[in-house]
């Protein structure tokens, strides 16, 4: 790798997301990767973020089958009938997405290499919304990396 000719650069920009109150599986690769490639880096990483304590980011095949197997995972691991201290100390019904969320984790960080997102073929990036009301929400991509003068 050249790195005379590159510089190191640290690019945040934002995308928006608007969720039902069930659980929402999104699938944003299509705006990362369109955010890593206006970045110009040729090798870093990018960190994808979002902001709050209902939502998580992680990677899955994007097809509705393990989707929705995902989803029937997270409810047998955290289930959204069972009683939770949080919702008797909030009212807010939501200790259920909470938990979810701690579980799965707000962010993912992917390899750029040669410009692209090191994903695999059949590996997407999804925002998944647990929350028990439609939200708005904001995931901050973060590329950091060099990039030729
Ligand atoms: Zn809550």
């Amino acid at each position: 790798m050249e790195t005379k000719n590159s510089i190191f650069i640290c690019e945040s920009s934002y995308l928006s997301f608007s969720t039902t109150a069930g659980t929402d599986v999104i699938d944003i690769t299509r705006p990362v990767a369109d955010k890593v490639a206006d970045s110009g880096i040729a090798e870093g990483q990018v960190l994808v973020f979002t902001p709050g304590s209902t939502a998580a980011l992680t990677t899955i095949e994007y097809e509705s089958g393990v989707v929705r197997d995902l989803i029937e995972a997270i409810e047998r691991i955290a289930p959204k009938d069972m009683e939770y201290r949080h919702d008797a100390r909030w009212g807010d019904g939501n200790g259920y997405a909470h938990v979810r969320s701690a579980l799965l984790g707000p962010s993912l960080a992917v390899p750029i290499t040669n410009g692209r997102l090191a994903l695999g073929t059949w590996q997407q990036i999804v925002l998944i919304d647990f929350d028990n009301r439609p939200r708005k929400r904001q995931v901050i991509v973060q590329a950091s990396g060099l990039k030729s003068r």
